[in-house]
């Protein structure tokens, strides 16, 4: 018999417990609260922030943390991804694998949103034949400026030549 979750905490719970059983991955407390922030953040995160999150709630150090991603990674759970900075940064990969998406990297603040699959930016069924290679994976990542940063009065970031002549 089927016990149904009564909270949204529950079945959110119940189902990335299920997410790594289906993966072959023990799920254990803190496996299961690594996937809970990254299903619940939506965007891609870098491990400090990862590590962060889930020190609200459990004592966990850097090299668990990234053993856990790493495992994920391995089994298709979650994606990697470098950025224009040093940080690495982890997603889910949301349904089954092999349906990549998007990513909308702030250059600003850093931010990557996750978006939907790439089928709108990228003609999947036409790649493979036009490279003539099988595709395994596809990445895109479109880089700008998010609506917060556009929001703050902007920063310049290289400094414009304009007053070098003023007396
Ligand atoms: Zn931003
Ligand atoms: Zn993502």
């Amino acid at each position: 018999m089927d016990e149904l979750p009564t909270t949204p905490e529950a079945a959110n719970h119940a189902s990335t417990e299920t997410v790594l059983k289906r993966a072959g991955i023990d799920p254990t407390p803190l496996r299961l609260a690594v996937i809970q922030v990254l299903a619940r953040e939506g965007r891609a995160l870098p491990a400090g922030d990862i590590l962060a999150l889930v020190q609200d709630q459990h004592r966990a150090n850097k090299v668990t943390l990234y053993r856990i991603l790493d495992l994920f990674v391995e089994k298709g759970l979650a994606r990697r991804h470098s950025s224009g900075d040093r940080a690495l940064r982890y997603c889910l990969e949301p349904g089954s694998a092999g349906r990549p998406h998007c990513h909308a990297y702030c250059l600003r603040c850093g931010r990557m949103e996750c978006l939907p699959g790439v089928e709108g930016v990228v003609d999947m069924a036409a790649l493979g034949p036009a490279l003539a290679m099988e595709v395994v994976a596809v990445e895109v990542r479109i880089d700008g400026v998010c609506a917060a940063c556009r929001r703050k009065p902007s920063v310049p970031e290289t400094p414009v030549d304009a007053g070098s002549g003023n007396s």
